[in-house]
Parts: structure tokens; C-alpha cells; sequence
């Protein structure tokens, strides 16, 4: 097959495990962001415990105010040829990420942090969609007495319908200390989503955990999407034996290759761009591919073609 790429300042776009990706869902932290998580208590030392026993991360580098981030990211992005990033943005890093969007306009796709706790939410949607950002996070998992169908999340559910925003949630395990795992469960999503039938809702990390859960949503709405960033490592706490491509056959049998999102879920340098997480999933498919589960279209919108359609964002190398 012969994929028509463009380039951006002359590289061609085209990753390397030979077609065109776009990262859906990774994290954009400044110098800031780690300075507030110090002052909220989270202190370093058992931030990188738990990074330690939980990730194949050993060490992070606590951004450096004088550093360029920024460009360190479009370094990755060029080096493996992957077009643009989907990056969650709390709102320490959120002023700092406007000026990145605008240096490297298709190269990051932003998706503003949002706590319903917050009293001024809806108009901090309403800014980021202003702002150019396509969409939202919202980490249920780590909520206080908070379920996605409460009162207080309808406002922002409304200012995303009205701003075309995609609402990332995670659902399901996660690495942050606070985490409160009884308003983790994707069924939750089961009632906003029958409330706003435009509005799109993707369960980050195939649910992290709750796999059966968001299965069972593919059944039931057809707004409710997935995605697959990370190591999947949920995988191992799971009573029966899974892999990638266990999933992602499950996932497009259950939903359609049009609800599968690619994701790496990058965070931090050292680490930077996980490359190791494309070719792992890339693999899974190929070999779906080979055993007439998916064709190479259904691969190019699970690595790239269905995030930009649900955002309408235009990576550089279309622009
Ligand atoms: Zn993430």
C-alpha cells in the first residue's frame, strides 16, 4: 500500500513501523506541574516508589524551567516520524502548552485537565475550546465522592457539546496515589452518554481493568470509545490471561475498528516518546491483519485516522 504523507520541515511523515501514526493520548507536564504536585504532598520519594513498582520507569527528570519541553517533544515526534500528539495539559502546564501550540501548530493535540470540583469547570472548557484545545480529561478514578453522572458534571458535559470537545476519562487502575477506585467503573459513563448522544467519550487504557466493562458498553452506546495507551499493564491483575492482541480482537469484535484509539500514554524524560508501545501494538495488529481480523484501513484508523476524525485536528503535515 502507498501512503500519500506530507512533510513537516522537510521529514516525511511517516512512522517507523511504516505508516503514518498519531499519538492519541500522552501527557504535556512542565516545570510547574511537578512543583505543584510537591506542594499538594505528594513528595518524590514515593512518587518514584510507586513509579518504580508499577512502571518501567526508573528515574524522571523534573522538567527544567529553563528547559525547552516543547521542542524536546517535536525531537521524539520527528525521530520516529509519528505526525502529532494528543497530550492531556493540567493547569499548571496549560499557559505554557498555548505557546507550544503555537510553535509547532499540527504537532499537539490538547486536551485540558478538568476537575469537577472546580466552580469555574464549564468555563475552563469553554476557554481551552477557545484556545484551540479538542477535548478534555477527567480522571474519575482518583475522585472524592464524585461519579461521571452527578450533578455537578453536567455544566461541563453541556460547554463540551456546545464546543465540539472529545472527554477522555480514566477509568480504572492508575498510578496516583489518591485513587478511589469505586468511581472508577466505566459503566458509570453508561448514563451521560445516553444523555448526550453527540458527545463523544473515550475510556482511556481500554478501561485499565475494566475491560468487561467497557466491552459491555459497545453494546450499549455508540458514543463510548477506546483507548489503547500504555503498557496495558491492567492486563496482569486480570483473573484469566490476556494480551494485546486478545484485546484489541476484543475490542474491535466488540465496538468496530472506528472506536479504537492508539495511545502511547508518554509522560516524562528520560523515557520521552514510547516507541517500544507502537511497535508492541502495531505487532498485535499486523497479526490481526494476517488472520483476516483487520484490514490495513482498520489499522490506519486505529493508529491515527480516528483520533483526527473525532477531533477534526490537522496535523503539520496537512497544513
Ligand atoms: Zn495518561
Amino acid at each position: 500500500m502507498i501512503y500519500i504523507v506530507g512533510t513537516v520541515r522537510g521529514l516525511p511523515m511517516i512512522s517507523k513501523v511504516g505508516i503514518p501514526v498519531v499519538d492519541a493520548h500522552s501527557h504535556y507536564f512542565s516545570s510547574g506541574t511537578l512543583k505543584a504536585w510537591a506542594e499538594r504532598g505528594r513528595t518524590m520519594d514515593s512518587f518514584t516508589s510507586r513509579l518504580n513498582t508499577r512502571t518501567d520507569m526508573k528515574s524522571i527528570e523534573i522538567p527544567d524551567e529553563n528547559g525547552d519541553t516543547a521542542q524536546r517533544w517535536v525531537d521524539e515526534l520527528d525521530r520516529y516520524g509519528v505526525q502529532a500528539m494528543g497530550v492531556m495539559v493540567g493547569r499548571e502546564a496549560y499557559d505554557e502548552f498555548l505557546v507550544t501550540m503555537k510553535r509547532f501548530p499540527g504537532r499537539f493535540i490538547g486536551y485540558a485537565n478538568i476537575s469537577p470540583f472546580d466552580e469555574d469547570a464549564p468555563e475552563q472548557v469553554r476557554r481551552a475550546a477557545r484556545d484551540g484545545l479538542k477535548g478534555i480529561k477527567l480522571y474519575p478514578s482518583s475522585w472524592k465522592d464524585m461519579k461521571v453522572y452527578d450533578e455537578p458534571l453536567y455544566p461541563i458535559y453541556d460547554e463540551c457539546k456546545r464546543s465540539g470537545m472529545v472527554v477522555f476519562l480514566h477509568f480504572g487502575i492508575t498510578i496516583g496515589g489518591q485513587a478511589d477506585l469505586r468511581n472508577g467503573n466505566p459503566i458509570d459513563i453508561q448514563v451521560p452518554s445516553r444523555d448526550y448522544p453527540d458527545l463523544k467519550f473515550v475510556v482511556a487504557h481500554f478501561g485499565a481493568g475494566f475491560f468487561r466493562e467497557v466491552l459491555l458498553m459497545q453494546y450499549q452506546a455508540d458514543n463510548v470509545y477506546m483507548d489503547s495507551s500504555g503498557s496495558n499493564s491492567w492486563m496482569k491483575y486480570m483473573p484469566y490471561d490476556l494480551d494485546l492482541k486478545q484485546i484489541i480482537r476484543k475490542a474491535v469484535q466488540a465496538g468496530g475498528s472506528h472506536k479504537v484509539l492508539f495511545g502511547t500514554d508518554s509522560t516524562f524524560f528520560p523515557r520521552g516518546w514510547r516507541f517500544n508501545i507502537l511497535e508492541a501494538q502495531f505487532k498485535a495488529c499486523a497479526s490481526l491483519k494476517a488472520e483476516g481480523v483487520l484490514k490495513e484501513e482498520d489499522i490506519l484508523k486505529i493508529f491515527g485516522g480516528n483520533v483526527l476524525e473525532l477531533t477534526g485536528f490537522k496535523p503539520a503535515s496537512t497544513l
